[in-house]
């Protein structure tokens, strides 16, 4: 039996309403939440944790949609490219990853995921060298450590330059190999509990790395699992323009020929869509990872957020893999987001608080966790985040999702996963971040 009670915070649940409280409290017992108020809470008689979050604000745990861990190691690559001469430069340096790199990059990143607000990783891995051993475990036992939440993507590619695929022949997989590694990353790791930190995800990488045949067999494995099913799509006008020339088709309708559309799938990026695919993708619940800064970084473009969500698509924020965007904290891509919508859309193109509804819920959707996280409310999952509000930063902003979203990124002072701190006093408690950094270091240098 656990107890804990947060107190006079400033609160934005995120629920259906959008109810806020300019000073409530929140009880969670046994890592889910029993009430959300406003006011002071009464002190239970319990044994009990007591927070008190003046100057704070409290919101869902920041949910990531979208992202490489292993990438961390490799930051600072083909600073100027566009995504296939970035991949032409990095697919070599990928091809040396071993285990013991995944383990460091996949804790680093997941540390400043948590310093960052975020509660929940949907992490795409896609690189199984031959030497490289457990790479889904190394990162699975790192998620377990720290105490965050990981859906692990087991991703793959099977179509090498031989094949008229992108990436060298040697960093790819058989088709059947990688079915069945699948299958297996499902049958090891795979746990539908509410409070289960792991979930996998069956990703194969993208259309011009992974056959047509991979696609289908991928999504006809993760239906009968009733797992969930993600890929990068509609990223580049390269990607377009091979889709086009091989396919005749838009890299949308192909993913729908492939039966890649539905509320069971959530692709990243969906940038080049047009309005028939945008409508298609709301008609079928599928579910958009939108990474800005990474899409500003490799110069792919800006999604059309708001025709998205105004065509009833769900749509969460990603960081990408740390080699497109080196700074892989979550928090700061709600600003981005607004920003890219805004650049594309004008002023009212996306308001601060769809911004943080696609953190949370939006993300939760994505995950097709929505009735578990991504809101506070009695009966979820205690996934919080509580930012600093009374710093020099943030002190005196009238409104408190104004700070979070347009002010600088917050420090996270206490992050809770399932009620239990992985942060607290801005600091994480589940593991050393000298030692993560000093790993981290020895691993990027392993692989330069
Ligand atoms: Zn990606």
């Amino acid at each position: 039996m656990s107890l804990v009670v947060i107190d006079n915070a400033a609160i934005a649940t995120v629920d259906p309403n959008g109810t806020e409280h300019a000073r409530g409290h929140i009880v969670i017992r046994d890592g889910f939440i029993e009430q959300v108020a406003a006011g002071s809470a009464q002190r239970p008689t319990e044994d009990h944790d007591h927070i008190d979050a003046s100057g704070r604000l409290v919101t869902p745990g920041l949910v990531n949609t979208h992202h490489h861990l292993y990438q961390w190691a490799t930051r600072g690559y083909a600073r100027d490219a566009e995504l296939f001469e970035w991949l032409t430069t990095l697919y070599p340096v990928w091809g040396r990853l071993t285990e013991e790199v995944t383990r460091a990059a996949g804790a680093a990143g997941m540390a400043k995921l948590a310093l960052t607000g975020c509660t929940t990783i949907a992490d795409h891995h896609y690189v199984f060298p031959t030497e490289g051993g457990d790479q889904i475990g190394a990162l699975v036992g790192e998620a377990k450590r720290l105490g965050v939440r990981l859906h692990a993507v087991r991703g793959s590619m099977d179509r090498g330059r031989s094949q008229g695929g992108l990436p060298p022949d040697n960093l790819v997989e058989g088709t059947e190999e990688a079915l069945l590694g699948t299958e297996k990353a499902i049958a090891d790791f795979h746990d539908p509990d509410p409070l289960g930190l792991i979930r996998i995800a069956v990703g194969p990488c993208s259309p011009f790395s992974v056959s047509r045949e991979l696609m289908e067999q991928a999504a006809v494995l993760a239906r009968r699992h009733g797992v969930r099913l993600h890929t990068h799509l509609a990223e580049t006008i390269d990607e377009e323009e091979q889709c086009l020339a091989e396919n005749g088709c838009t890299p949308a309708q192909y993913a729908e020929q492939l039966g890649w559309l539905g509320d069971d799938v959530w692709l990243a990026h969906t940038i080049h869509l047009s309005d028939e695919a945008i409508k298609r993708f709301g008609q079928t619940g599928t579910g958009c990872a939108h990474c800005p800064t990474s899409n500003g970084r490799i110069a792919a473009g800006m999604a059309p957020v708001r025709q998205l969500l105004d065509a009833g698509a769900p749509v969460g924020l990603g960081v990408d893999g740390a080699a497109s965007s080196e700074s892989g904290g979550l928090g700061e891509e709600l600003k981005a987001a607004l920003l890219v919508a805004r650049f594309r859309g004008g002023a009212t193109a996306l308001a601060i608080r769809e911004a943080l509804w696609m953190g949370t819920m939006g993300g939760a959707r994505c995950l097709g966790r929505d009735h578990e996280i991504g809101s506070i409310e009695p009966g979820k999952v205690a996934d919080l985040a509580v930012w600093r509000m009374d710093d020099l930063d943030h002190a005196g902003i009238a409104d408190p999702v104004a700070a979070l979203v347009l002010g600088s990124a917050p420090k996270v002072d206490r992050l809770l996963v399932g009620g239990r701190s992985v942060v607290a006093d801005g600091e994480l408690r589940t593991a050393d971040v000298d030692t993560i950094t000093s790993d981290l270091a020895r691993a990027a240098e392993v692989l330069r």
